[in-house]
């Protein structure tokens, strides 16, 4: 992993240094890279643009380790707020949402949600489920740090009694997910498979992008060959080459599977996949709360990591 990559992800959690990017105005230029926007009106303009260039998409209402259940209320709503918007432009064919757990609740502590942040969780996702199913759409439940993987699955059993196509996301760079996969790869199954985003210990997660890269083409092989409905969500060259002939080994149709990249990383590559017949979904993340979001990605990214200090230093 870049070296970079450790000291950026701590830094994303201080407080301080938080308020001096938000605050910095030089932030919204590189920002706007990333995130198309704020409000709902945005996020369905910028989505009905992607579909006008035959890309499909799934919306992300920014905000996560919620730590107040006002917080988590409102973004529930924003999720209630989107479908209903996307439903009215006849979007919800080609866009669904990703919700993240930790926005609706998972861990509020016990004096804040009494009945446990696990249930308010799993009751606050039935809502989005509820609403996107009215839409005419569905959920996929993004994937946190290691030790939300559990509980993120429990509640997507749960949800999936009554919701079957809610979408599951699995990280190759947990020692675990080559058997989540195993368990995943039903009929009907909707999983996205990414290398992962966040800070892991050795402990649970391999350190080194040649074993990632290694996990994530063993997770593909088992997806792809299984029954379920694979979403493959990576910008990496190698590993989208490989899916590709993976999917034609295992007999695969475009469409039995689709690619996911993230909104503004390799465009003209999400074109290129889309105009060859792939199912192509651009994760469209929007709202205030885009500092935990854009730091992962620069952490991912040590070039634009430079030309965003660069940027900063210059504007002093
Ligand atoms: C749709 C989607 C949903 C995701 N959901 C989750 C989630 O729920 N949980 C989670 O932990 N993570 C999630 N991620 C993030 C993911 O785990 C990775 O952190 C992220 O995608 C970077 O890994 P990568 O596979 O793209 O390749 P990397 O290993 O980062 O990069 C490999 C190669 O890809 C190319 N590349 C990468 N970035 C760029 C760029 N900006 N411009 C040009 N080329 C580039 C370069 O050739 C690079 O060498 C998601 C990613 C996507 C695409």
């Amino acid at each position: 992993m870049s070296l970079l990559r450790q000291p950026l992800l701590l830094l994303a959690r201080s407080s301080q240094v938080k308020r001096l990017v938000s605050t910095m105005p030089v932030s919204a230029g590189i920002v706007r890279g990333y995130v198309p926007g704020e409000s709902t009106d945005a996020v369905v303009a910028a989505t009905a643009a992607l579909v006008d260039d035959g890309l499909t998409v799934t919306l992300d209402h920014l905000g996560e380790d919620t730590t107040d259940r006002a917080q988590a209320e409102a973004t529930v709503a924003a999720y209630v707020e989107v479908l209903k918007a996307l439903a009215a432009r006849g979007l919800t064919r080609h866009a669904e949402v990703s919700v993240k757990l930790s926005a609706i609740g998972q861990f509020l502590p016990d004096d804040v949600a009494p009945e446990g942040g696990h249930r308010l969780a799993l009751e606050n996702a039935r809502t989005i489920c509820r609403a996107a199913r009215n839409a005419g759409t569905s959920v996929t439940l993004d994937m946190e740090d290691h030790t939300t993987t559990d509980s993120t699955l429990a509640i997507l059993r749960d949800l999936r009694k009554d919701f079957p196509e809610t979408g599951a996301v699995l990280q190759a760079y947990l020692h675990r997910t080559e058997d989540d996969c195993r368990q995943l790869a039903y009929e009907g199954s909707r999983v996205r498979l990414c290398k992962g985003a966040y800070n892991e210990p050795e402990s649970v997660a391999y350190q080194d992008r040649l074993e990632v890269d290694r996990s994530y083409v063993r997770c593909l092989k088992v997806l792809l060959a299984g029954q379920g409905y694979p979403m493959i969500a990576t910008h990496d060259p190698r590993m989208v080459e490989i899916a590709s002939s993976l999917a034609s080994r295992f007999g695969r149709q475009p469409g039995s599977y689709e690619f996911q990249m993230l909104y503004g990383i390799r465009p003209e590559e999400q074109k290129r996949l889309a105009g060859e017949g792939e199912t192509v979904r651009v994760y469209v993340p929007y709202g205030q709360e885009w500092y935990g979001y854009l730091m992962r990605r620069l952490a991912e990214r040590p070039q634009n990591l430079s030309f965003f200090l660069t940027s900063l230093i210059s504007k002093k």
